[in-house]
């Protein structure tokens, strides 16, 4: 689908400490009242895990290899987890609980395999992924409206769903593979992130980005040659979409991480990579080799002092230099 400019994000998950902030900071502006409590516009998952909502990677979406879409399903009120409340009242007001507890028996939720990870000492492993819309350049959800109420906005390609026109049919629910729009029961519409365009439209970055405690996040128009996003997904190529055989060209791109070394039985390192490359081959594509093979090699010239662009941009001196918004 053809738009005039497309805003794109890139995420640095070498430098994701999983703090949830950008989680807090979209929860509090967008989804934190009237049916969207269970909402995660942004969340941050725990890789290798189930993900948010639970299993999405084995429910189906995007497109075939034909570019027909393929069939898909909704997760049920469970996969995303039932929110639940505490018993404030009594526990911190009256005092006739002496126990602050969820007032139902949690069994899954956002970020519910939080570190576990795989593998066994001294090699497990994990790694944080935050997810978001993609603001695909193919967007599943949009290709499956029959009201034709998701568009992509020709001044910088996000992706929204037009309230008046939705009635609920969900499609794009069971068309997302990545499960990024979510029904609101109460109003009975589909709701999605909408990359904060009101802050976007004042030249402020997403609230997710703003907030971002580890600096991962940079946002700028994929036709800017000179910005950041630029540089990390063409010409370093070390940013790479999630699960680009979804079909649907997203435009959120990531780094994907370096491994912690390997130990054999006696304690000796070994020279391979904790993480196995085919796992994040399949999150991220053929790309993650050559990509970390770049990174490697730049960190080199960095520690060794002979300079690198690409190095001076990941570490993300300036935040404020992160956004390109323009
Ligand atoms: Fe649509 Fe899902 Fe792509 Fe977002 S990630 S544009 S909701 S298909
Ligand atoms: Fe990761 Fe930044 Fe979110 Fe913290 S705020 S979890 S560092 S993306």
């Amino acid at each position: 689908m053809t738009v005039k400019r497309q805003l794109s994000m890139v995420l640095d998950l070498n430098k994701c400490i999983g703090c949830q902030t950008c989680t807090t900071a979209c929860k509090l502006m967008w989804t934190n009242r009237n049916g969207r409590e269970f909402m995660y516009w942004n969340n941050v998952e725990t890789q290798p895990g189930k993900g948010y909502p639970r299993d999405y990677q084995n429910m189906g979406g995007g497109f075939d290899e034909a570019g027909a879409l393929r069939a898909g399903r909704q997760p049920s009120q469970e996969d995303y987890g039932i929110p639940w409340e505490y018993n404030y009242e009594e526990a911190l007001m009256t005092g006739t609980d002496p126990w602050l507890r969820p007032n139902v028996k949690p069994t899954w939720g956002a970020n519910w395999d939080e570190d576990q990870g795989e593998g066994d000492y001294p090699n497990s492993y994990y790694f944080y992924l935050p997810r978001l819309c993609n603001h695909c350049a193919n967007p599943g959800c949009l290709a499956a409206c029959s009201r034709n109420a998701i568009y992509k906005r020709q001044e910088d390609g996000i992706v929204l769903i037009d309230q008046e026109r939705c009635r609920g049919y969900r499609y794009c629910v069971n068309a997302c593979p990545y499960k990024k729009v979510y029904f609101n029961e109460q109003i009975s519409k589909s709701e999605k992130c909408i990359f904060c365009y009101p802050r976007i439209e004042k030249g402020l970055p997403t609230a997710c980005a703003q907030q971002c405690v580890g600096r991962i996040r940079w946002i700028g128009y994929r036709d800017d040659t000179e910005g950041p996003i630029h540089m990390l997904v063409e010409k370093y190529k070390v940013a790479l979409p999630l699960h680009p055989e979804w079909g649907t060209q997203p435009n959120v791109f990531y780094v994907p991480p370096l491994s912690p070394p390997k130990y054999g039985p006696d304690g000796e390192m070994l020279d391979e990579s904790r993480i196995p490359l085919e796992y994040l081959e399949s999150l991220f594509g053929d790309g993650v080799a050559a990509a970390l093979d770049t990174i490697r090699t730049e960190r080199q010239a960095k520690a060794d002092g002979k300079g690198s662009e690409l190095m001076d941009t990941l570490i993300g001196y300036n935040h404020a230099e992160m956004f390109k918004l323009s």
